[in-house]
């Protein structure tokens, strides 16, 4: 199934590590030309990419930067001249009960997963307008779907995107872009394994219909299948990639 995007642009918020890595490793192993958009350097992800005789370009941008984010579209329009693909990723998920949410860490989840989206997606629409097509990916989570405790701003950040979503699938229907969500479940990243202990990921894997760890790899055929245009008649929806832990 190589090269369903071939000649294709994608940007990656996030593209550093983890999930966004893996996802920035699938577009390129499909042709397209990523760009690896993220605070940290991604230099590891476009090695990974390179060495597998891809093409990527890495911005140091901070989603929550209306400048970072102007920079990182100019830098991709200047190197590609066009953008198709955007994987709104970059996100954190810091565990914290609602009294012990100060303004500070409320504002910092809200202003990475939700404004960061906002902005990216305000940034790239234009150019894919005029292009008359175009693939916007958010990424929600399965704790949308579960109810998870001690995440209630984070939860509300994902459950923000998915309305996100489902608003600008029919803003920009006409404009053939589909705007569609990925919801995984917990999974084994740097971010997971900084803040969570085994405990608390047996116990997922205990809800979960498929009985292991999720991979940021299990989130590459519902990537693929929205970056593509297989999925250009499906538009406003979640696809939740979680081995079965929601399905009640
Ligand atoms: P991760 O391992 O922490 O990697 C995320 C990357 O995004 C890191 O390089 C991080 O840099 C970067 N980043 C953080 N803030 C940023 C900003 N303001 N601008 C640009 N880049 C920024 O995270 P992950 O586990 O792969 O999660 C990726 C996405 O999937 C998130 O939206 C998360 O909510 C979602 N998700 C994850 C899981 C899971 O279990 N892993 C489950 C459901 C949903 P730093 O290292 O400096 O933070």
């Amino acid at each position: 199934m190589a090269n369903r995007l071939e000649g294709e642009v994608a940007i990656v918020t996030g593209a550093a590590a983890g999930i966004g890595q893996a996802f920035a490793v699938a577009l390129a192993g499909e042709g397209a030309r990523v760009v690896l958009a993220d605070i940290q350097p991604a230099q590891n992800t476009q090695t990974l990419i390179e060495t597998a005789g891809g093409e990527a370009l890495s911005v140091i941008c901070d989603v929550t930067s209306e400048t970072d984010i102007t920079a990182m579209v100019d830098a991709t329009l200047k190197r590609y001249g066009k953008i198709d693909i955007l994987v709104n990723n970059a996100g954190i998920y810091p565990i914290a009960d609602i009294e012990d949410t100060d303004m500070a860490l409320w504002n910092r989840i809200i202003g990475i997963n939700l404004t960061g989206t906002f902005l990216a997606t305000r940034a790239v629409v234009p150019t894919m307008k005029v292009a008359g097509k175009g693939k916007i990916i958010n990424i929600s989570s399965g704790t949308f779907f579960m109810g998870s405790p001690g995440l209630a701003a984070y939860v509300a950040t994902k459950g923000a995107v998915i309305g996100m979503a489902r608003s600008l699938a029919a803003e920009l229907g006409g404009f053939n872009i589909q705007v569609n969500c990925i919801a995984p479940g917990l999974t084994t990243t740097p971010g997971v394994n900084n803040g969570m202990g085994d405990e608390m990921r047996d116990g997922v894997v205990m809800m979960q219909a498929n009985k292991r760890r999720e991979v940021p790899e299990d989130m590459n055929g519902a990537l693929l299948f929205l970056c593509s245009s297989d999925s250009d008649f499906m538009t406003g929806q979640v696809m939740l990639v979680d081995g079965g832990a929601a399905r009640n």
